[in-house]
């Protein structure tokens, strides 16, 4: 189920079904929470509390309810409980690999197979004569890296029922309480629920593959974010983070020499040494 399509979906409906302009904005975060949901549970009392909050716009709330949570939907499977860890939620990769196919390989006729798995081997041939590096590490920003280094030697991440907890700015420790208020979904306001679920971060760890995955915003978006490159860091599996952190050189900074000048003649030589002021 990709997710990107999902909020597409529902950006398109709001007009149909008209929703307010001024919530529509607050339906998409609320949305975006829904979807970091870690049980059942909890994203029940979530849409509880959201349709209860969104009561006016009844008919978007029909929608909602029909097509992304009713298990009759196909389109029901987009939450972090009940999707595999660590897979892609879009599938933008591939469409962007399928529009470049069509425009510059089928010219956007369909074809038959045959030629098509043609196509397809010119395709990779293509990329491999151009020598285009397809790439399989994915590259942090280095202040990422860095923030990211400070938090996992804080060590602030706490191990409970098979998943990592942080607080979201990682500044102090989590307790287990608040862990527990998080999981048991003990909210009686939207604006309660939606402000103690940004306040803790939850990780999967993948011992197998050494993966991390964060349920933050950025984690989901983009794969990368600053939990999950910690975690990572901390569990030992990707960079030493003290190599990170830049040190600073002791001392007094060595003086700059020149390097070869060019002579009229246009040779190069060495400068000509400085006279020293007490010679
Ligand atoms: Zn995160």
């Amino acid at each position: 189920m990709c997710y990107f399509h999902l909020k597409q979906a529902v950006k398109r409906k709001f007009a149909e079904l008209s929703v307010d302009k001024k919530d529509r904005t607050d339906i998409l975060i609320h949305i975006d929470k829904m979807r970091g949901m870690v049980t059942s549970k909890q994203l029940d009392q979530y849409w509880n509390l959201f349709s209860k909050h969104y009561s006016k716009s009844s008919s978007f709330i029909e929608y909602f309810k029909k097509q992304w949570l009713s298990e009759d939907s196909k389109t029901f499977r987009w939450h972090y409980f009940n999707c595999e860890p660590n897979v892609f939620m879009t599938n933008n990769i591939c469409e962007s690999l399928n529009s470049s196919i069509k425009r510059d390989w089928t010219n956007r006729e369909k074809q038959p197979l045959h030629l098509f798995l043609k196509y397809l081997r010119d395709v990779f041939f293509d990329v491999v004569l151009a020598k285009v590096e397809l790439k399989t590490t994915v590259e942090y920003p280095g202040d990422l890296k860095q923030r990211a280094a400070i938090l996992s030697q804080k060590a602030l991440f706490i191990f409970r029922n098979d998943r990592y907890y942080i607080e979201e700015k990682g500044t102090k420790k989590l307790t287990f309480a608040a862990i527990d208020k998080f999981m048991g979904a003990t909210y009686t306001t939207l604006k309660e629920f939606k402000e103690g679920i940004e306040q803790i971060c939850t990780l999967t760890w993948d011992q197998r593959k050494k993966i991390a995955n964060c349920f933050c915003r950025s984690g989901f978006t983009y794969g990368v974010c600053v939990h999950k490159l910690a975690l990572e860091m901390f569990l030992g599996s990707l960079f030493k983070p003290v190599s990170l952190v830049k040190t600073q050189r002791r001392g007094r900074k060595k003086k700059v020499s020149k390097a070869l000048v060019r002579d009229e003649d246009g040779i190069f030589e060495e400068p000509p040494k400085k006279q020293t002021k007490r010679s």
